[in-house]
């Protein structure tokens, strides 16, 4: 496999016991080895011999995905946690690799490049915590955010539609105007 604008994924970690998580290399343009996130006994590091043998193995738990191409990295965008996404976006704008960083967004389902991903957890989904996170792009990141406590929400159907505050702030002010009146009268 050529090892030029090539992001890999492998189960690195393995602390106590066999629990792995996700870790990630890659080589840039020029062909040259940088290691984005290592972790555990299983993690790889600096050591970019390593890192070429493992991408020249058989080992079932590598993945690969070509940076220079919007269907590899979206693809990437897609199977990966958008913790995860957002963490190895942020090393590459960090380390100044001069990328696209094409994702899809949960909320419009739009392809984009233009803002960075924000990831959010669906904690709020009818109380169902998801293991996974999500990415949204910029704008619903912030049609989505009330404007008052800051808490991110996946449903918005009961946001105020003046104050753009999420169901429960708008309750508590509301409550706060009506009391506010009670005292004047
Ligand atoms: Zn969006
Ligand atoms: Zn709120």
């Amino acid at each position: 496999m050529i090892k030029k604008n090539l992001l890999v994924a492998y189960e690195g970690g393995g602390y106590s016991g066999c629990i792995w998580e996700w870790n990630f290399f890659m080589f840039d343009a020029k062909g040259v080895y940088h290691d984005i996130f290592s972790s555990g006994c299983a993690g790889i590091y600096d050591d970019a011999e390593l890192a070429i043998s493992v991408v020249d193995s058989n080992r079932d738990d590598l993945m690969f995905f070509r940076l220079d191409s919007k269907e590899d990295v979206i693809n990437f965008s897609k199977k990966m946690a958008g913790s995860l996404v957002e963490s190895v976006f942020r090393w590459m704008l960090e380390n100044q690799m001069e990328y696209k960083l094409w994702f899809e967004c949960s909320i419009c389902e739009q392809e984009s490049s233009a803002d960075f991903p924000v990831s959010y957890c669906l904690s709020h989904m009818g109380g169902i915590v998801y293991a996974n996170t999500e990415l949204s792009c910029e704008d619903c990141h912030s049609s989505h955010t009330c404007l008052y406590c800051g808490e991110f929400w996946e449903d918005t159907s009961n946001f105020g539609a003046d104050s753009g505050y999420c169901e429960f702030c708008e309750k508590d002010h509301n409550e706060q105007k009506s009391e506010g009146l009670a005292c004047v009268s």
